[in-house]
């Protein structure tokens, strides 16, 4: 490969852009606030001048080849489209990638986020070498992203991957999204957080449970050893394994990638979800099961971007691997 590339990581507070150079690296970035509420015209400007300013590093008067972008869903990626992301009203029916192409005169791909972090870390990180593996992140949310013989799974309306609202206890807890008991109930930060909370008060833990501690708080206090940060960790652990254990059995993958701000939990939180996988799954399917944390962390979302970027570019060496 010989041309850099751009990934933009446009989320419901800030728009993240980097500079990838051929070898992949990422050379340079810049980080702003979305401001959606400004409008389609003002975002677009606001990338494209900080494209502009962030270009003036590269060697020889070099200029960007093609620009991925992710967002959150549900976002139409063959027409470039955001549909109606909850977190970013003031996009909503924007046919990104035809304006942002327009205005910057390159191949502007857009994908969903969990999928294209999903794809850097494959291409570029824990996933290198292996043929299928899940990613699984776990922040705010709960996503994943599958890839299965090298090919993302989309699903017919590109919305595959809402793993996080799978329900994992029908008389569980009442989630944001209305239904109850969801994957993301048991291990989501601020979930971790209303859990912690509630448990500090003997009560269960509901949407309505006021927490005082945010998830990298307790995910801290667990590292110092506090027994009931430990717990709601370990719990939520558990809980990843039997998430994990069930897609195991579904589509017959054996490798997860664990990313997303609660992974950083590591060990505190991936032993737990290890133990746990035999529990729920056939012996031969569980035995196979491998859980690792993600090597990329926030860097994948840009590099899964560069790697869409490069894919929309005409056949050549520069396109990819
Ligand atoms: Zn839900």
């Amino acid at each position: 490969m010989t041309v850099y590339v751009a990934g933009i990581d446009l989320g419901g507070t800030k728009i993240e852009v980097g500079l990838i150079a051929p070898d992949n690296r990422i050379v340079a970035r810049r980080r702003f606030p979305t401001e959606d509420h400004l409008g389609p015209a003002s975002v677009v400007e606001r990338i494209a001048a900080c494209l502009d300013e962030l270009q003036t590093q590269l060697p020889g008067g070099e200029r960007v080849a093609a620009v991925g972008v992710c967002t959150p869903g549900p976002v139409d990626h063959a027409s470039g489209t955001l549909i109606d992301p909850p977190n970013i009203p003031g996009l909503h029916h924007t046919p990104l990638a035809a304006l942002l192409s327009d205005r910057l005169g390159v191949p502007v791909p857009i994908d969903h986020d969990a999928k294209a972090t999903g794809l850097g870390e494959y291409h570029y990180g824990a996933g290198r070498g292996e043929r299928s593996m899940v990613y699984v992140i776990v922040g705010t949310g709960v996503g994943i992203a599958i890839v299965a013989d090298g090919q993302i799974y989309r699903g017919l309306h590109n919305s595959a991957g809402e793993f996080g609202h799978s329900t994992m206890d029908r008389f569980g807890a009442v989630c944001s999204c209305g239904s109850r008991g969801c994957v993301e109930t048991f291990m989501s930060g601020p979930w971790l957080a209303r859990r912690y909370a509630a448990a500090q008060r003997g009560e269960p833990p509901t949407l309505e449970t006021v927490a005082t501690l945010g998830g990298q708080e307790i995910a801290a206090l667990a590292h110092q050893g506090d027994p009931l940060a430990l717990r709601v960790i370990t719990e939520a652990g558990e809980a990843l394994g039997a998430a994990v254990a069930t897609l195991a059995m579904t589509l017959d993958i054996d490798y997860f990638v664990i990313g997303g701000s609660v992974a950083h939990c590591g060990d505190l939180l991936f032993a737990p979800a290890r133990r746990t996988v035999p529990h729920y799954s056939f012996k031969s399917v569980g035995e196979r099961v491998r859980i690792v944390g993600s090597q990329l962390d926030t860097d994948g979302a840009l590099l899964g971007c560069a790697w869409l970027a490069r894919q929309a570019l005409p056949m050549t060496k520069d396109r990819n691997l």
